[in-house]
Parts: structure tokens; C-alpha cells; sequence
């Protein structure tokens, strides 16, 4: 395999800048730490360059024509579409999923995000008479872009397209595990041709760079997706600007099995949400609440299920279950599972021992514990890694509150007889809620109650996030009295 590119300068105006802040990233690969890249780590000089080009663009973007500014996205999109094997392939490297996964998951599926982003701006209606008065929507300003590395590409074109669309001017920051693919987006904001200083690219960790970003002055909305932690700093260091703030969070999704569900189908489909891509995706059910009557078949027919989940390469392209991103996140993965065994839950499968013949790289045990207490740490706790807890319940009573028991609230799954399963989605506290299966749509809003955040990105409701509200009231009878 030829050796990865690194990118040694900054995408800020238009140009490739050298960085002023002096250190490196060096980014590996999770599944063999072999060394693939490294990227600045910039500082607040090159934070304060980045954002004063994309202040100084903004007005000039924001009054361009909304067909204009849908070209610029169409040849974005069309660049996108012509690197999506070298997406993958920084997909693959960096966030350490196996290469089919990294395919269609974390690279086709978020280019389509802009082309998403292009279809609502188009259909958009920007200007609306409401009870007497004009309501214009117009671009909320500088948007600074911060994304996590679970799905970098998903999450970070989720704020981009969004906000270009918008006609907002942005300053992207991306993960320091996954730098990669920002700058290739910025590699094909430059081939697109959009105006200097509309989008701009610059690496470099959260407590520093990030944090210099969030601080700035001259930035007027934060878009933010990450852990609860990062998230409620960020939300306070907005507040002193009084910024507006979207913030997309960590989640504990339960997925409740009734006792009229399709019970195999429903367990299935738990296992796989805590395992698919090593358990690191926000909205992962991963406390499964079974009928106490139940149990045992729930724990027969997980342990089946999980044979599907194999460790493997993340170049094999049969591997269902590479890495997780690091060897730290393994290790604090580990720990929470040693903790579960602690406080008395029962493992099924799996163990907090690193798995034989994967030594090399971070690799976790899919892991399932069973007769798990909901109040337990491993049933509170967001653990980002592959494993599953299943929660006994005694009536549906018990089962609602079991899932409105948490910090959070992304996401939940009911699966039963569909009034049944409806009525009870309608009581759970979380912003998306899966009926009898996953039907994931890039059109629903998405984002949290609770812990989990607030604002919503995706579809046209995510598009809106990204526009200020200005109602214009318009004295007819005195302008006629001029006339
Ligand atoms: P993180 O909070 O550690 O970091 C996210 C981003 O914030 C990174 O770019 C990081 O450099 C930056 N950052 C860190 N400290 C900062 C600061 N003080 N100021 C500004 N920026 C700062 O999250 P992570 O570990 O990269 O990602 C995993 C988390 O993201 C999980 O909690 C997961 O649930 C969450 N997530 C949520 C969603 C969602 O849609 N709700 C989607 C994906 C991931």
C-alpha cells in the first residue's frame, strides 16, 4: 500500500498556510499502531486567522445568490463522490473500522449528506408572510465546526453542508485520532472553488485549539458533537459570548423488548447495535430490556447472534469487528467490564482480557453481560466500546422507566405489537425512537433530550439550525401616506 499523505499546512482563506503553533499530531492506525500520519496542532494565532477569514467572507457569501451557492455544494459533492476510495481508505486507517464498513457507513453514506444539504436549502422557504408580519431566515454567521472521531466524515459534513448551504462561512476542526479526511474536504472546497475564507481547515487538540475556536469572539454559532463532558465545558465557554450552541452528545439508548415482540429478531438486532462498529456509534442500543419471564431465551439467543461478530483486520474485507480507536479507549473499555463483573452482573460472553491473536492494536472483546442492574455503572455509564448489557424487567411500567432512567436521552428502540410498542415510544424521553427496527433516514432530525444535547442536525430541521429568524414590520398605511 502506497504511504499515507500527511498535511503539514492549514486550509484558512482560500490557501495553504503554514501553521504558527509548533506541534504535531501523529495519527495511528488503531488496528496495527503503525504510524500513518501527522498534522499540525495549531494555536490561537492560527484559530484567530482561520476565523477572521471566515468573518470577513461571511457577507459576501451570505448574499449569494442561493442557486450560486448550490453549484459550489454540487461540485463539492461531485469531487467527493470522485475520492470516495481514498476516503475509505482514511476511514479505514484511522477510526480502525474493517474496510466494508468504512465503505458504506463512514464514506458513501455522508457524502450523501450534502446532496441532502443542496435538496433542503433548494426547497427552503426563506421568506414567509406569518400573522402580519415578514419572516426572513438569513445565515446565522461564523460557524465553528467541532466533530469527534467515531464518524468523522458523517458528522463533520453534517455541520459543513449544512451551514455552506445556509450560507454561513465555516471554521472546521476535526478530531485529533482523525484528522484526515478534513483535509481532504478541504482539498475539494479548493477544487470546487468556493470564495476565500468560506471554509476553512485547521487540526489540533480540544483543551487548546478547540477550546481557542469555542472562545473566539468573531464565531457566532458552535456546532459541537461529542462526549457530555466536553460538550457542557463548551456550552459554558459559548455563554460568555453568548453564542448559540447545537450540541450533539453521548447517549445510553435502551432498546425494550416486549413480550409480544419478535423476540429474536428484536435480540438480534440489539447485539448488532452494540457491536457494529465496535460499539463507538452515539445512538448504539446498548441496554437491551428484556421481560424478566424471559431471560434466559434473551441470553440463549444473544450468545448465538454474537458468533456473527468476529474480530478481525480492517482490511479483511469479511470482518464484521475491527479495533476500537485507541489503545487508552481499550483500556478504560477493559476497566468498565472488570467493573461490571464487580458489581454482580453476568458476563455471557467476552471478558475485559485482551483477545488472543490481537495483541497488536486495540482490540475489546464483544462483550454481553447479562441480569444487569439499570442502576449499575455499566447500565449508566456511556462505554463507547462493544458491549451489551441486558436489563430484566418486570411490566412495562417497569420497562418505561428503566429507559427514561438515564442522563441521557438520544435514542430508543420498542419492538412489539405496533400500538402497544408506539404508545410506549411516546413515553420515553430521547430524540429519535426506532418502531420494530432500524429505519435511519438521513431526513429525521437527530439529537438529544437530556444529557444528550440539544439542537438537531439532519434533514431540514438540522438545515434550520443553521439560519436566524428576522421579522420585518411593514407599516403599509403610513408608506402609502408618503406616496
Ligand atoms: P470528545 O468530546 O472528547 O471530543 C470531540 C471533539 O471536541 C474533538 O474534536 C476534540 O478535539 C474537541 N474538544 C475536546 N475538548 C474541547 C474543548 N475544551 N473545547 C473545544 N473542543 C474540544 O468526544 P470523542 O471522544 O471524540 O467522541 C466520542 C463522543 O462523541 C461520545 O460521547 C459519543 O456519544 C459522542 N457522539 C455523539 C453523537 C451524536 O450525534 N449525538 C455522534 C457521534 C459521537
Amino acid at each position: 500500500m502506497s504511504e499515507a499523505k500527511s498535511w503539514d499546512k492549514f486550509y484558512i482563506n482560500g490557501e495553504w498556510v503554514f501553521p504558527r503553533g509548533e506541534g504535531q499530531i501523529e495519527v495511528r492506525d488503531p488496528a496495527t499502531e503503525a504510524y500513518i500520519r501527522s498534522v499540525p496542532r495549531g494555536n490561537a494565532e492560527d484559530v484567530d486567522s482561520a476565523v477572521l477569514a471566515a468573518t470577513q467572507a461571511f457577507p459576501r457569501w451570505a448574499e449569494t445568490s442561493l442557486e450560486q451557492r448550490l453549484n459550489f455544494l454540487e461540485r463539492f459533492y461531485q469531487g467527493y463522490r470522485s475520492r470516495l476510495d481514498e476516503l475509505t481508505e482514511i476511514m479505514r486507517a484511522e477510526v480502525g473500522i474493517p474496510t466494508r464498513f468504512a465503505r458504506t457507513f463512514l464514506t458513501e453514506m455522508s457524502g450523501e449528506i450534502i446532496k441532502s444539504a443542496i435538496a433542503n436549502a433548494r426547497s427552503y422557504q426563506f421568506e414567509q408572510d406569518f400573522k402580519g408580519s415578514l419572516l426572513i431566515r438569513e445565515p446565522y454567521g461564523v460557524v465553528a465546526a467541532i466533530s469527534p472521531w467515531n464518524n468523522p466524515l458523517f458528522l463533520s459534513l453534517n455541520k459543513i453542508a449544512m451551514a455552506l448551504a445556509a450560507g454561513c462561512t465555516v471554521v472546521h476542526k476535526p478530531a485529533s485520532y482523525t484528522p484526515g479526511a478534513a483535509f481532504v474536504l478541504a482539498e475539494l472546497a479548493h477544487e470546487a472553488e468556493f470564495p476565500k475564507g468560506v471554509f476553512n481547515v485547521i487540526s489540533g487538540g480540544g483543551s487548546d485549539t478547540g477550546n481557542a475556536l469555542v472562545a473566539h469572539p468573531q464565531v457566532d454559532l458552535v456546532d459541537f458533537t461529542g462526549s457530555l463532558d466536553v460538550g457542557a465545558k463548551i456550552a459554558a465557554t459559548a455563554a460568555e459570548g453568548v453564542k448559540k450552541v447545537i450540541l450533539e452528545l453521548g447517549g445510553k439508548s435502551p432498546l425494550i423488548v416486549l413480550d409480544d415482540a419478535a423476540f429474536e429478531d428484536a435480540i438480534k438486532a440489539g447485539i448488532a447495535s452494540a457491536f457494529l462498529l465496535s460499539g463507538q456509534t452515539c445512538g448504539a442500543f446498548t441496554r437491551l430490556l428484556v421481560p424478566q419471564k424471559r431471560l434466559s431465551e434473551a441470553e440463549e439467543i444473544a450468545c448465538v447472534v454474537a458468533k456473527d461478530f468476529a474480530l478481525g483486520s480492517t482490511e479483511d474485507e469479511l470482518t464484521v469487528v475491527g479495533p476500537v480507536v485507541s489503545k487508552s479507549q481499550q483500556q478504560k473499555i477493559q476497566e468498565f467490564i472488570r467493573k461490571g463483573i464487580g458489581e454482580g452482573a453476568k458476563l455471557l460472553l467476552g471478558g475485559a482480557e485482551t483477545p488472543e491473536g490481537f495483541e497488536r492494536g486495540a482490540y475489546v472483546k464483544p462483550t454481553i453481560f447479562s441480569n444487569v442492574g439499570n442502576q449499575s455503572t455499566i447500565a449508566q455509564e456511556e462505554i463507547f466500546g462493544p458491549v451489551q448489557s441486558i436489563i430484566p424487567y418486570d411490566d412495562d411500567e417497569q420497562a418505561v422507566m428503566f429507559a427514561n432512567d438515564t442522563k441521557y436521552g438520544l435514542r430508543a428502540a420498542v419492538w412489539g405489537s405496533e400500538e402497544r410498542a408506539i404508545r410506549i415510544a411516546k413515553r420515553i424521553r430521547a430524540g429519535q425512537v426506532d418502531i420494530n427496527g432500524d429505519k435511519f433516514t438521513l431526513e429525521a432530525p437527530w439529537g438529544g433530550y437530556k444529557g444528550s444535547g440539544y439542537g438537531r442536525c439532519m434533514g431540514l430541521i438540522g438545515f434550520e439550525e443553521f439560519l436566524q429568524i428576522k421579522s420585518l414590520q411593514i407599516r403599509a398605511d403610513l408608506a402609502a401616506s408618503y406616496s
